[in-house]
């Protein structure tokens, strides 16, 4: 085709969404599938969540609020920040492509690891902008690495705690460390997505206020994980107010759909879910890593509601064979595989069929 395609295209390839637990099940035959590949919540989402998501379906023929208003009260009071330095998407997702879109322009530098979050490399390259990897060090964030990164093409870092793939986190001394480095014309992501699993005391709880100490700061929140929203798409970012203003240039008009928005305002008055989606995270990994030890298995010590592990097998074959088990995990790379923590049931099925798996 002579179509005009950009050319950024030709380094992508689109998001491999692998198959659905349906077509697992009619492939092998399965009743049950287990899908522990993509750090969803085992527990779904609060009681109370669906409920009003059932009252919000009511009128379904009016737009979203376009400001998500309601949404911006709730998390303000929550964490008792400004309306006006908090933005709702659709997603982190659509968050991480607007700041791509707000802060790069083509041949400018962008910095991250090389195990992180997929979306940051997707969201630079439709930017054109020039990725700048760092290798992670004992499969943590390099910050000085990163840090040492910077010239004066850089305009944006990609920061994940805890890190996703690897599960790892760094303390609040270390970010402070960091950011005492980075110029203020380089702007920072810092990606929260998992911090609500996180058990280390060092981790840097009062991060999402850190924009009024570093104006370059967007920190980066989600409904997703620990709140179970995941099939709504909602995700919150904070920033300083000027930020946020050159952000919503761009930001489509009813970006975060109305059940959505709903939803996510109920969530926040149910900590209680939180507190049991929490424990029963902390329940499971105890399991796990003890059943890995016995296993003779290496894995990374994580801070989120997933494990980083080496199987000593290729990933591929490892999918392949959990898979036909009806058991899906992530294969990263090499012999990496990334397993969501499951209910205890689930977590009890993911060990016999890895038992099997690398018996073969
Ligand atoms: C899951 C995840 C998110 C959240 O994405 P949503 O678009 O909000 O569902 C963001 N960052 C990381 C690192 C994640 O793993």
């Amino acid at each position: 085709m002579k179509l005009p395609f950009r050319e950024a295209l030709n380094s992508m390839t689109a998001y491999a969404s692998g198959k659905t637990i349906e077509d697992i099940q009619r492939e092998y035959g399965l009743t049950r599938v287990d899908k522990l590949a993509a750090n969803e919540n085992p527990l779904n989402c609060s009681e109370k969540v669906i409920e009003t998501v059932r009252k919000a379906a009511a009128n379904l023929s009016i737009y979203p609020d376009s400001n998500s208003t309601e949404l911006k009260k709730a998390i303000a009071a929550f964490y008792g920040v400004k309306e006006t330095e908090i933005m709702p998407t659709s997603g982190s997702d659509e968050m991480i492509n607007m700041l791509a879109g707000t802060f790069l322009n083509p041949g400018d530098e962008t910095i991250m690891a090389d195990f992180t979050f997929a979306s940051y490399i997707t969201a630079s390259k439709m930017a054109d902008a020039k990725i700048i990897t760092v290798p992670v060090r004992n499969f943590a964030l390099n910050l000085e690495g990163m840090a040492e990164a910077i010239t004066d093409k850089t305009r944006l870092i990609w920061l994940c705690n805890p890190n996703n793939p690897t599960g790892t986190m760094f303390t609040e001394a270390e970010l402070y460390e960091f950011m005492s480095k980075i110029p203020n014309t380089v702007v920072v992501v810092y990606d929260e997505a998992y911090a609500e699993f996180v058990t280390d005391p060092h981790y840097p709880r009062d991060s999402f206020k850190l924009y009024r100490q570093f104006p370059n700061m967007i920190v980066m929140r989600t409904f997703s994980k620990v709140y179970g929203l995941a099939g709504l798409r909602v995700g919150y970012s904070f920033a300083h107010e000027e930020v946020l203003h050159n952000i919503n240039k761009i930001r489509s008009v009813f970006n975060v759909n109305k059940l959505a928005q709903a939803a996510a305002v109920t969530a926040l008055t149910d900590q209680a879910f939180v507190k049991k989606v929490i424990d029963l995270n902390n329940e499971g990994k105890s399991y796990l890593y003890k059943q890995f030890e016995e296993m003779g298995i290496m894995y990374v010590p994580t801070e989120a509601n997933y494990i980083f592990l080496d199987v000593e097998k290729d990933c591929n074959e490892v999918f392949k064979g959990m898979e036909r088990r009806g058991i899906i995990i992530r294969p990263v790379k090499e012999t990496f595989i990334r397993v969501t923590i499951g209910t205890m049931e689930q977590n009890k099925v993911f060990i016999k069929g890895l038992k099997e798996v690398l018996s073969e």
